[in-house]
């Protein structure tokens, strides 16, 4: 089932259509999906979008997590997801390490929970929320991590943290001011919450279109780019204080997108003519994303972490 909505950002009932892609995870990816852009605020969203969310998330936890692949990788995308995977964890925790503040920490959406022991046996005090209950019990299981379902159920029990994070989880809830305002109630005064997405605005994006594989149709209800991430986090009480690029990010999105352009012609002729296409969309990814963080202005790289801090902190 599906239904319409109008923007998160502004309200706005009106849109029109700015691209059309498949379930990259769909059989022969025949599900299309269409993205819309609000007339007003340009927002880009689903629309229209599965009313069941659940459908969607259990095949990619069941088919597509770090205790399946990490033991047993079959395709490429798995050798690729067993290379990244433990240096993105390490990337996470220097990440967290590198904040003033320590204590408790949220993971929002931890799937099994990889992130949160990395950082538990760093000596955090960690908690998750995982409505997949495949990667909720594994994580209960596994690495003994405290894990509930609903965020409903972290606000009940009147805890706050001092970190709460999302790693590119932000895109996938269906209501993105009720998510924002419940994890500002938990937030403490000094705490940061910290969202990481891929950008729809980044060089690889605009390039590979409705290949890009950063869009995770219907997976993703929402794609950000930095402008929208900040009226969002200024209409739910929060300021953006930092952003940076995610480096594997843009790696590991030019490089599968690439693959997934490959598959989409079946491995035929055009897969010899897309290497030079994989080789230039990461060279120029790079450089446009380096480049811009060095020089110490706004990121446009394929994947951001944004560090948001209640409003009226300094
Ligand atoms: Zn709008």
């Amino acid at each position: 089932m599906i239904e319409s909505t109008k923007c998160t950002i502004c309200g706005t009932e009106d849109n029109e259509h700015y691209l059309t892609s498949s379930d990259r995870l769909s059989p022969n990816e025949k599900d299309n999906y269409n993205i819309v852009s609000c007339t007003d605020c340009g927002f880009l969203y689903t629309n229209p979008r599965p009313v069941n969310q659940s459908d969607f998330l259990a095949p990619f936890i069941e088919g597509g997590d770090a205790f399946n692949l990490l033991a047993d990788p079959k395709s490429i995308s798995d050798w690729i997801f067993k290379i990244f995977h433990p240096a993105s964890v390490r990337w996470k925790r220097k990440t967290i390490d590198r904040l003033p503040t320590l204590g408790n920490l949220l993971d929002f959406g931890c799937r099994t929970g990889d992130f949160l022991f990395e950082m538990k046996r760093a000596k955090w005090e960690v908690m998750g929320i995982e409505a997949d209950e495949l990667g909720k019990d594994f994580a209960i299981s596994h690495y003994g991590l405290n894990v509930v379902s609903s965020l409903e159920e972290i606000v009940e029990r009147g805890e706050k943290f001092d970190v709460i994070t999302m790693w590119h989880t932000l895109g996938r809830v269906p209501d993105l001011n009720f998510t924002l305002s419940s994890l500002k109630s938990v937030l403490s005064k000094n705490g940061f919450l910290l969202v990481a997405l891929p950008n729809i605005l980044s060089y690889d994006a605009r390039k590979y279109k409705g290949d890009w594989i950063g869009l995770d149709l219907p997976r993703h209800l929402y794609h950000f780019d930095r402008s929208h991430l900040e009226k969002l986090a200024q209409n739910n009480g929060f300021r953006v204080v930092k952003q940076r690029n995610i480096f594997w990010d843009t790696l590991h999105n030019v490089f599968m997108s690439a693959l997934r352009r490959a598959r989409q012609h079946r491995w035929n002729a055009k897969w010899a003519i897309n290497w030079p296409l994989l080789f230039w969309t990461l060279a120029l990814s790079w450089i446009t994303g380096s480049k811009l963080f060095l020089f110490g202005r706004k990121c446009d790289g394929s994947g951001i972490l944004y560090y948001l801090t209640h409003e009226n902190n300094n």
